[in-house]
């Protein structure tokens, strides 16, 4: 890790966080595409007042789809490219695995989180994650930054309730609103 103060820095999963996820057979699904890709209201501003806060803005995303063959790469990026276009996102870190692959990015492990601060020098002690189910909160916690938990409201089967958030909101806009709120010290969040 990088020595020094860094900057603070919001981790976003993207579905159910900044865009709509589309519940298919009782499981949250992302966009199949880039028509069907649709940010949540309120999230542009959501995102602009954490930038004009100091935070960098990196989306963390588990695309298990890629590794399944039921989604391409290349429509991963194109969905990307609308993203950036829409959003001041600093980086969108992808994990294109699955849990056969045993990869080291694929929430709840915390290697998008942890890479991107040692590539970017981000200070994880007052750096925040927001994440709308338990995966996001575990990857979070295991990389020491403050786990938002967003409750969706899927109705979902199989779904465990995520453990150990700091807070659970309504959307991004909330989330915000409490990381701006929030007494971000250099010996991390009290
Ligand atoms: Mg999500
Ligand atoms: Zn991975």
């Amino acid at each position: 890790m990088r020595a020094g103060p860094g900057r603070p820095a919001v981790f976003l999963d993207r579905d159910g966080v900044l865009n709509e996820a589309f519940v298919r057979y009782g499981v949250p699904t992302p966009p199949g595409d880039v028509s069907e890709f649709r940010l949540l209201p309120g999230v542009q501003d959501a995102c602009a007042a954490l930038k004009k806060s100091g935070f960098a803005l990196i989306v963390v995303t588990n695309q298990p789809d890629i590794a399944r063959g039921t989604q391409t790469r290349a429509e991963v990026d194109r969905i990307h490219d609308r993203l950036r276009g829409l959003l001041p996102v600093d980086e969108i870190c992808v994990c294109p695995h699955d849990d056969a692959d045993d990869c080291s990015c694929r929430k709840p492990r915390p290697g998008m989180l942890l890479d991107a601060a040692d590539r970017l020098g981000l200070d994880l002690a007052r750096s925040a994650s927001v994440g709308d189910r338990w995966r996001d909160v575990e990857a979070a916690n295991r990389a020491g930054v403050a786990a938002i938990y967003v409750k969706s409201g899927y109705n979902v089967t199989f779904e465990p309730e995520p453990t150990g958030a700091h807070v659970a909101v309504a959307d991004l806009p909330e989330a915000a609103a409490w990381i701006r709120g929030q007494e971000w010290t250099a010996g991390g969040m009290r």
